[in-house]
C-alpha cells in the first residue's frame, strides 16, 4: 500500500469504527506526502502512541505526527474550529510544528454551538447514541442548504446575516423539541469574529491541492473516520453516523474523482466492538466481553464510553469489503486475543432458520440473526514482539488465514500492539 502503484490509497474502518485506523494511518504516513481527512468531525478520535506519548486526534489527520506530511481537512468534514485550535495547541505544546502543514477546505461546513444544543435535544428523544458534538445537525444543515462554510468567514458581514437566520431557526427547533436551552446570536457572532483570523489562513481549495499532488506523482493517503457499518447509506441505519464513511465518500469528501483512488485498505480488529446503540450479533457473553474490553482498552477515545465487545464477524467484513471495494485488509489488536483458550469466529448468520451470508437491510432483522460460530483454538502465547508472519505462533497464523478466507480480502498488515513498531507488513 502507498507504493508506486497505489499512490492514492484510502484507509477505512471495516467494522463499527475504532478499528485502529489511526495507527495504520500513522504507519502508512511514513510514505505519504499528503494525508486527507474526508468525512465526520470531532466525533472521531484516533489514538496514536509514539514512544511514551499518546496523542488523541479528533479532526487533524494523524499524519501530522510526521514532519514531511501535509495534512488536509477535506470538504466532506464538518469542522469544529475551536476544537481544531485546541488540537493544534496541544501538538505545539508537545513539540510538533504544524505551520504550513495543515489546510482546511474552504468548502467544509462549520459545526457551531447551536448544532450541539440541537444534538443534545434530539438525542434525548431519538437515543441513537451520538457523541453530542453537533455533527448530525451540522450535516442536516449542509444538506438542507443552510450550512455556514469556512469560506463564509471571508465575508464576515454576510456570515453574520446567515447566523441571524440560523440561530433563530435553531431556537424554534429547540422549543419544538421541548428543550429549555437557547442559542444566543451575540455569542455566535463573537465566535465567528474570533475564529476568522485563525481559521482563514488555513483555508484552501484542498481538492485542488490533492489533484496537483497526484499529478506531480506524490503519494496521498485518504483517512476515514468511523467504520463501514456506521456509513449513513450502508450501515445499520438508523444507528449510523451522518456521513459516508466508505471509500466512495473518500472521493467526494476529499474533492477528487473516484478514478484517482487505486488502493483501499480496510482496517478490522481481530474481534469486533461497537459503541452506541444498535445490534451487535457477535457480542460476547460474560465474562468474555468484559475480558476483551479490559485487555483491548475498549473505551471511547473521545467520550470514554465503554465499547461493547464481541467476536470477529465475517459477515460484517465481507459486506465492508464489497461496499468499499477493499483491496487489502489490516488486522489490528491480534495481541488482545493472546490469552484466550478458545476464539469463536462468526462465519455467517442464521436468520429465521436459514443461513444468511449477507447483511440484512433492516436493523430489526440484524437484531434477530444468530451467528454461525466456528471455534478456533487459542495460541496462548504473546504476539507483541512478532515483526514477520513467521514470528507468530502457528495458531495465530491459522486464525489470520481463516479471517482472510472468510473475508475474501488479502491481509496486508497485522498489528500486534499499540506501538508504531508493533506491526507486520505481509
Ligand atoms: P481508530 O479511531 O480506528 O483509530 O481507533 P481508536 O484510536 O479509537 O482505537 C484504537 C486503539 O487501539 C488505540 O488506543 C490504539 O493505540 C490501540 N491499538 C491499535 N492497534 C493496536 C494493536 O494492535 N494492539 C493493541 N493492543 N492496541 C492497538
Amino acid at each position: 500500500m502507498l507504493d508506486a502503484k497505489t499512490t492514492c490509497t484510502v484507509v477505512v474502518g471495516a467494522q463499527w469504527g475504532d478499528e485502529g485506523k489511526g495507527k495504520l494511518v500513522d504507519v502508512l504516513a511514513e510514505r505519504a506526502d499528503l494525508v486527507v481527512r474526508y468525512q465526520g468531525g470531532a466525533n472521531a478520535g484516533h489514538t496514536v502512541v509514539i514512544g511514551d506519548k499518546q496523542f488523541i486526534l479528533r479532526q487533524i489527520p494523524s499524519g501530522i505526527l510526521h514532519q514531511q506530511v501535509t495534512c488536509l481537512i477535506g470538504n466532506g468534514v464538518v469542522v469544529e474550529p475551536e476544537n481544531l485550535f485546541a488540537e493544534l495547541d496541544q501538538l505545539r505544546e508537545r513539540g510538533i510544528d504544524t505551520s504550513g502543514r495543515l489546510f482546511v477546505s474552504d468548502r467544509a461546513h462549520l459545526v457551531l454551538p447551536y448544532h450541539k444544543l440541537l444534538d443534545a435535544a434530539s438525542e434525548r428523544s431519538q437515543k441513537l447514541g451520538t457523541t453530542g458534538r453537533g455533527i448530525g445537525p451540522a450535516y442536516e444543515d449542509k444538506y438542507g442548504r443552510r450550512g455556514i462554510r469556512v469560506t463564509d468567514l471571508r465575508r464576515l458581514e454576510c456570515a453574520k446575516d446567515l447566523l441571524e437566520d440560523r440561530v433563530a431557526r435553531a431556537n424554534r427547533l429547540l422549543e419544538m423539541m421541548g428543550s429549555g436551552e437557547r442559542a444566543r446570536l451575540e455569542d455566535h457572532v463573537r465566535l465567528l469574529e474570533r475564529l476568522a483570523p485563525r481559521l482563514l489562513p488555513l483555508a484552501a481549495d484542498t481538492g485542488l491541492l490533492v489533484h496537483r499532488a497526484l499529478r506531480e506523482g506524490r503519494r496521498v493517503l485518504l483517512e476515514g473516520a468511523q467504520g463501514a457499518l456506521l456509513d449513513v447509506d450502508h450501515g445499520t441505519y438508523p444507528y449510523v453516523t451522518s456521513s459516508n464513511t466508505t471509500a466512495g465518500g473518500a472521493a467526494v469528501g476529499a474533492g477528487i474523482g473516484p478514478t484517482a483512488i487505486n488502493g483501499v485498505l480496510g482496517v478490522v480488529k481481530a474481534y469486533t466492538t461497537r459503541v452506541g446503540n444498535g445490534p451487535l450479533p457477535t457480542e460476547a457473553e460474560s465474562p468474555f466481553g468484559e475480558r476483551l474490553r479490559e485487555l483491548g482498552g475498549e473505551f471511547g477515545a473521545v467520550t470514554g464510553r465503554p465499547r461493547r465487545c464481541g467476536w470477529f464477524d465475517a459477515t460484517v467484513v465481507r459486506y465492508a469489503a464489497r461496499v468499499n471495494g477493499l483491496t487489502g485488509l489490516a488486522v489490528t489488536k491480534l495481541d488482545v486475543l493472546d490469552s484466550f483458550a478458545e476464539i469463536p469466529v462468526g462465519a455467517a448468520y442464521r436468520l429465521d432458520g436459514d443461513r444468511c451470508e449477507e447483511m440484512p437491510a433492516e436493523v430489526e432483522a440484524l437484531g434477530r440473526v444468530q451467528p454461525v460460530y466456528e471455534k478456533h483454538r487459542g495460541w496462548q502465547q504473546p504476539t507483541g514482539t512478532a515483526r514477520r508472519l513467521a514470528d507468530l505462533p502457528s495458531g495465530a497464523r491459522a486464525y489470520l488465514d481463516r479471517l482472510e478466507a472468510l473475508s475474501g480480502v488479502p491481509i496486508r498488515y497485522v498489528s500486534v500492539g499499540t506501538r508504531r513498531d508493533q506491526i507486520i507488513e505481509v
